[in-house]
């Protein structure tokens, strides 16, 4: 009743087509590459989801000594741009031009069925309706009636420079203290056929950082939409310094089909930041990232492994940006694995737009997997208080996180492969990690480990192909910059 323009999660019919974007290598990372026959800090890195041609064209990780100046310089760039960008609004084309107040929700509340949107409505009118049509409490009333066309952002920094501010997205405004139910559409669909995404907002009391929770960029990664939730439900408003914006599924169609892609096969995360005149796929990123990104201080993007292959929770980071490495420092008990990213995916276009981001990986995708889930919100619970959003006394596992380099170990022939090896487990160098059987010849083909380190993510059990990436070992690391 409330908020019948809000999910439509089992309501299938969106079209998308998609080509791809190309953004340039930034300079500082350009020359860097020249590196890559360096075999003593050479790591065979992986970008999202084990993608061959991301492990390929990943560069590597700098030694603990990096060229003097650079990697600061690049920071103290980074910041001024942020600190530029940060008043503006993101994409005055794309944000609705309409403010109304959200409506106060409960989000420990189970929210009333979500009924189908009326066909004649065009979507910057559709948080005005709901507005409209929820019953805010007094309190708010009170505030929204009291809020002036000035504004209660800077009404608050007039008479108390100290206090949370309200949080202006998607044509609406999230009070101070106060929890609501928003939805982003790219508005490129036929007029009464949009399918509006649920994103979940928790204003703080106290200011603080804006972290967002990114989860189903790939419509089958099913364990970070559990954990956004159980992260996201957990907050109580009154005691959260900073806002959490959470989009539990960002690939809509694609979950509704169980997909990794977009109805046509492609990738979304190979489009972002997106355009305005690009391919639809383009335009889904850039309505994405400009109205709903543009807003993070940080962000976690939670993803899955995938083509049957499974990880140990870890982060993915580009630990050559030292604001991004000493981002990792506030996740609990997570291995961390070097990875500059691929252009195109969703965290390195927000690391390029200033926003700290990182890759959470938890488990498999398609299945829901209760230990991944309860390590990604512990991890998240202790970023927001290592960030200082939160205050829960919350007691840190001994020692992580602990950093990586890995590269992946492939089979070197077509068949069965059986695993003899564990995820997280040990191995030493020459150890046998599984056999690929030859179901036609009988022959049995083992798989080594080419060096020392830990399982960190592995292949299920299954038929393989020759170059088949079947084991990712991860080596420790030390932090570059420490
Ligand atoms: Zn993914």
């Amino acid at each position: 009743m409330l908020y019948r323009w809000l999910t439509h999660l089992f309501r299938a019919g969106l079209m998308f087509t998609l080509t791809g974007s190309l953004v340039s290598i930034p300079a500082v990372y350009a020359n860097k590459s020249d590196n890559s026959d360096n075999t003593e800090v050479l790591v065979a890195e992986l970008a999202e989801d084990e993608s061959v041609e991301d492990v390929e064209h990943s560069e590597p990780l700098r030694s603990s000594e990096p060229k003097a100046g650079n990697g600061k310089a690049d920071t103290a760039q980074r910041s001024n741009e942020k600190a530029a960008s940060q008043d503006k609004t993101p994409d005055s084309t794309a944000e609705p031009a309409v403010e109304e107040v959200a409506p106060n929700v409960d989000l420990k509340e189970v929210a009333p069925p979500p009924k189908p949107a009326e066909p004649a409505e065009s979507e910057p009118s559709e948080p005005k309706e709901t507005a409209d049509q929820s019953k805010p409490t007094a309190q708010e009333a009170d505030a929204a009636t009291a809020t002036d066309e000035s504004g209660v952002e800077e009404a608050a920094k007039v008479t108390e420079p100290q206090k949370a501010t309200s949080l202006k997205m998607l044509g609406s405004e999230v009070l101070p203290g106060t929890s609501t139910r928003l939805a982003w559409s790219p508005a490129i669909q036929i007029a009464g056929l949009s399918q509006p995404t649920p994103v979940l907002v928790v204003n703080g009391s106290k200011p603080g950082p804006n972290l967002c929770l990114t989860g189903a960029v790939h419509g089958d990664e099913l364990n970070g939409i559990e954990i956004i939730r159980r992260t996201m439900y957990d907050l109580e408003p009154n005691k959260l310094s900073g806002r959490v914006i959470g989009i539990p599924i960002v690939n809509l169609p694609g979950f509704q089909q169980g997909s990794r892609y977009l109805p046509d096969r492609r990738d979304l995360n190979r489009h972002f930041p997106g355009s305005t005149d690009g391919s639809l796929a383009d335009r889904i990123a850039h309505s994405l990232f400009e109205n709903v990104i543009r807003h993070c201080d940080m962000l976690v993007d939670i993803h899955t492994g995938s083509l049957k292959r499974t990880n140990l929770p870890q982060l993915r980071a580009d630990m050559n940006n030292p604001e991004v490495a000493e981002l990792t420092r506030g996740f609990d008990r997570m291995a961390v694995v070097h990875s500059t990213g691929t252009t195109g995916m969703l965290r390195h276009a927000a690391v390029e737009a200033g926003i700290r981001s990182v890759t959470m990986e938890a488990g498999e995708s398609l299945r829901i997997q209760e230990h991944q889930i309860k390590a990604g919100v512990n991890s998240l619970t202790s970023l927001m208080d290592k960030e200082g959003m939160i205050s829960r006394m919350f007691v840190w596992g001994d020692p992580e996180p602990v950093y990586y380099d890995s590269e992946w170990i492939r089979a070197e022939h077509g068949g069965i492969l059986f695993s003899e090896t564990k995820l997280g487990a040990k191995v030493t160098e020459g150890e046998i990690l599984g056999y690929v059987s030859d179901p036609i010849t009988n022959a049995q083909h083992p798989i080594r480990a080419s060096s020392n380190g830990r399982i960190i993510g592995m292949a299920v059990d299954q038929v393989v192909m020759a170059g088949f990436a079947a084991y990712h070992v991860g080596t420790e690391a030390e932090v570059p910059g420490e």
